[in-house]
Parts: structure tokens; sequence; C-alpha cells
């Protein structure tokens, strides 16, 4: 099979009131974890990459990250889409899109509604003459280690979704609502009825970002009302570290031969934690 266009995955989601699970992810063990639950589950996964990853080494690297994804879902019977994370720069975000990137977030939320529009609805033009969605943000998501899930200011405001849904263009909207990105200092709370309201106020699909430390219950609500497409990361990533630190631990002293055993070793570790976070999805 080759790669679905991973907005075609949020909108069959949206179709079947469900959330399609999206994994940020750093290479290819990570990556190929992804596309193994998938298998497993019968599930379809998004595969992200977000641009720090890549960029700080070479822009080259969204091409080869692409392409490594492009090979792994034509060799898979499972549904896997690619989407590049979190790029804030629209020379980045043009780039993306020439490396293969069929589905991009292009996130201007850090700056005024006003010029966070300008800006959405000039890279949606730019992307959808080729093809490509867009994901956007409004409100603030920002990092669990610094509350930014409990600043609720910092909220998506519903009676700006409609405006910024129309106005731009975008493909599906990732909104804070008590989400945040990281670990959680505390156990977070999001505020369904806002959800309720931003629903109410767009059939744009929704997004839900910082999804490790959410308590399942939530989520499953969260995906009931309205969220489309929920972004994996850190509980990974902590998955990740663990096998890796419980490897070298079996192998101490390590003998340089001993690396050799890490990628099956990290990608079976992260291969059954996703397994569990795809049984969630109700795709
Ligand atoms: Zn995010």
């Amino acid at each position: 099979m080759s790669l679905v266009n991973a907005i075609d995955l949020v909108r069959e989601a949206d179709a079947k009131n469900a959330a399609v699970l999206s994994f940020v992810c750093i290479d290819y063990n990570e990556a190929r974890a992804v596309v193994n639950a998938a298998e497993q589950t019968g599930k379809p996964a998004i595969i992200m990459l977000l641009p720090e990853y890549v960029s700080r080494f070479s822009l080259n690297g969204f091409g080869e990250f692409a392409a490594m994804v492009q090979f792994m879902a034509r060799h898979t019977d499972a549904r896997i889409g690619l989407h590049l994370d979190h790029t804030y720069d629209e020379a980045e975000a043009r780039w993306a899109i020439e490396c293969g990137f069929t589905s991009i977030m292009f996130d201007a939320s850090r700056d005024d509604l006003q010029t966070n529009i300008r800006r959405t609805r000039a890279m949606v033009d730019y992307a959808h003459a080729r093809g490509v969605a867009v994901e956007s943000e409004l409100g603030s998501v920002g990092l669990a280690s610094e509350r930014w899930g409990e600043k609720a200011d910092l909220f998506t405001k519903p009676d700006a979704v409609a405006l910024f849904c129309r106005e731009t263009g975008v493909d599906s909207l990732a909104i804070a609502i008590g989400n945040a990105h990281g670990d959680y200092l505390q156990t977070p709370n999001l505020d369904l009825k806002r959800l309720d309201e931003i629903d109410a106020a767009t059939d744009t699909p929704l997004v839900l970002h910082g999804g490790s430390g959410i308590p399942e219950d939530q989520l499953v609500q969260a995906f009931s009302r309205g969220i489309n497409k929920f972004n994996y990361g850190t509980d990974v990533k902590r998955c990740y570290i663990q096998a890796i630190h419980d490897y070298m631990a079996e192998h101490d002293p390590p003998g340089s031969l001993d690396v050799l055993g890490i990628p099956a070793t990290v990608q079976q570790a992260m291969t059954a934690l996703i397994v569990r976070k795809l049984s969630l999805s109700r795709m």
C-alpha cells in the first residue's frame, strides 16, 4: 500500500466520530514501531516528524525522513500517514512540501489572531495548490512543564474558531483546552465544555496535542466530542529511554557488540506501548 494522506485519515475519523492517533517520531526505530503496531492492531496511524529532530543537522533530513516513511508505507498493509509537526516558518514549510510531506502543521499561534489568520491563509493557498493539507493552531498549547495546560487565558476561544477556520481554509485545527506538550506537573483536566463549544463553532476536524499523561477516560470523552487527531510524543520517548536503560543494565559492562541488540529491543518495547495506545482509537 502507498502512503495515505494524513488528512484523509483525519476526515475518516471525523466521519466515524473517532480520532486517528499520531506519533511524533525521532528516528527509524520509533517509526518502525508505529508501523509494527498498526499492522498488529489493524488501525491506521500517522507518523510525524518534528522539524527540530532533523533540521538542526541538515534540511535534507526532511526528504530523508519522508522517503523512509514512504518506503515503510509501501511495504505494509497498514494504513500509514506522514505529517510534519509544528513548523513556524514559511520557508521550512515549503521545503517540507518539496520533500514529499503531504500534510503539514503550520503554527502561527504565537502571533496575534489577525497575523495568524493572514500567515496561515497564505500557507494554505500555497499548500493546497500542491495537494498538501494544513493543520494550524489557535490558542496556545505550550509546554506542560510551564503549566500552559492550566492557563485558561491561553485556551482556544470558541468565538474565534469559526472566523479563523472560515478565513484561513485550514484542513484541521489544533486547540488548547488544558492539554500541553511534555510531562504534566499534575494530572491535566481537559475543558470538555469548551471542546463542545469549539466543535459546535466549526466543521473543521479538531486536533489535540500533548496526549501523553491525559487520563484515558478524558481521552475517550474528547474523541467522541470532536477530537479527530490525537498526538502522542512523550510517553513513547519515555518508553524508548527506559528500554535502552534496561538493556544496558542487563549488559553491564557492555561489550562493543552489545549495541547491536538495541534496535530490536527498543522497537519491541515501543511497539507494545503503541499497540495499547492504538486500542483507544475507535478507527
Ligand atoms: Zn504539538
